[in-house]
């Protein structure tokens, strides 16, 4: 029910004019924000690289209704592999492709990609086309299959929690692209998703095992502690080596997981946004865990009163 409500709430726009202003909603979001620009994104994530982590930095945005706004997101990311390379950070980037103008045309839509991955190439960098609600999923994937021959350095996400998934899987794993595999965060209708949580758990195991036997360097990217062991188990047990694929996790989420899996030797990414589009990004973190709010407002309250 909560989940349900935030997860409307993130489509309000009126409503988040009024929320990004806010100072409470603000400290709530940059528990899970790296800040408002490059260079915030870049502290951060000089940090992760310090302490072992690789990053994948996203410019938050999605849904432009407007050309100039799918360029100028364009730019940002171009800005972003310039100073991932001068910086010589350990990071590549994800992209939603309704921030590079879905919404307003498909062409404009791969005209932009494209620009991206051409830069990213130059740079032997990455990009991972991250996955929206099911109404973008198979335009998502035709695009990233139609640029992956000329763009090996592009990869996808799938979810799931979709019914559709495990074919997918096997078609992106047949065509040697990667994948990242997450349970899914957008309201979706039991006539496309599984509604119970345990389907949606029980799909991913099974999906993250055919990822490690046939994927190509797939990403295990959730902060569930009994699927994270169920991988180590798997991969254990089938003998693929631990750099073959890489568990990652959100900026703020779980850091004694992040920590724990670097000791024991695994490859971990962590995905750090930047922006100021924050809104519909918090609205899903707090849809997987209401209890956030919770804990920020307690915290806040207790600054407070120690102030
Ligand atoms: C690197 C990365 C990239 C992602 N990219 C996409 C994408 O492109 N498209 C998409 O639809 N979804 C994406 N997601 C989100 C994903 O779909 C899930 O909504 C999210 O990861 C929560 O599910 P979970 O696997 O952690 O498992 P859950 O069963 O939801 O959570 C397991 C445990 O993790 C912790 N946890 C989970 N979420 C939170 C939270 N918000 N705050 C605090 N603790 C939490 C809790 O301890 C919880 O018990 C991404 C997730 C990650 C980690």
């Amino acid at each position: 029910m909560l989940r349900a409500s935030f997860l409307y709430l993130s489509h309000r726009r009126g409503l988040q004019r009024f929320v990004t202003r806010q100072r409470l909603t603000a400290s709530l979001a940059y528990r899970f924000v790296a800040g408002d620009h490059l260079d915030d994104a870049v502290r951060v994530v000089s940090d992760v690289n310090r302490r072992g982590w690789s990053a994948s930095l996203d410019h938050l945005g999605e849904n432009v209704s407007e050309e100039k706004a799918a360029r100028a997101a364009t730019d940002d990311y171009l800005a972003a592999f310039e100073r991932i390379a001068a910086e010589r950070l350990n990071a590549n980037v994800s992209v939603k492709l309704t921030q590079l103008g879905l919404d307003i045309s498909p062409d404009l839509c791969r005209e932009l990609l494209t620009g991206i991955l051409q830069r990213a190439q130059q740079l032997d960098n990455f990009v991972r086309v991250d996955m929206e609600g099911s109404a973008y999923t198979q335009r998502t994937l035709d695009l990233v299959l139609a640029l992956h021959e000329r763009f090996p350095n592009s990869g996808v996400v799938l979810q799931s929690y979709l019914y559709r998934t495990a074919d997918d899987v096997a078609r992106l794993n047949a065509a040697g692209v990667r994948v990242r595999l997450v349970k899914g965060a957008y309201d979706e209708p039991p006539e496309v998703a599984f509604p119970k949580k345990a389907d949606v758990d029980g799909k991913y195991e099974a999906e993250m095992q055919e990822l490690l036997l046939h994927g190509v360097y797939p990403a295990i990217a959730t902060h569930d502690d009994r699927l994270i062991e169920a991988a180590k188990r798997f991969a254990r047990e089938r003998e693929i080596p631990s750099d073959r694929f890489e568990f990652q996790m959100l900026y703020g989420i779980r850091r004694d997981l992040q920590d724990r899996l670097l000791r024991e030797g695994y490859r971990v990414r962590i995905y750090v946004p930047y922006g100021t589009e924050w809104y519909p990004y918090l609205m899903r973190r707090l849809a997987e865990r209401p209890a956030n709010l919770l804990f920020i407002v307690r915290s806040l309250i207790r600054e407070r009163r120690a102030a």
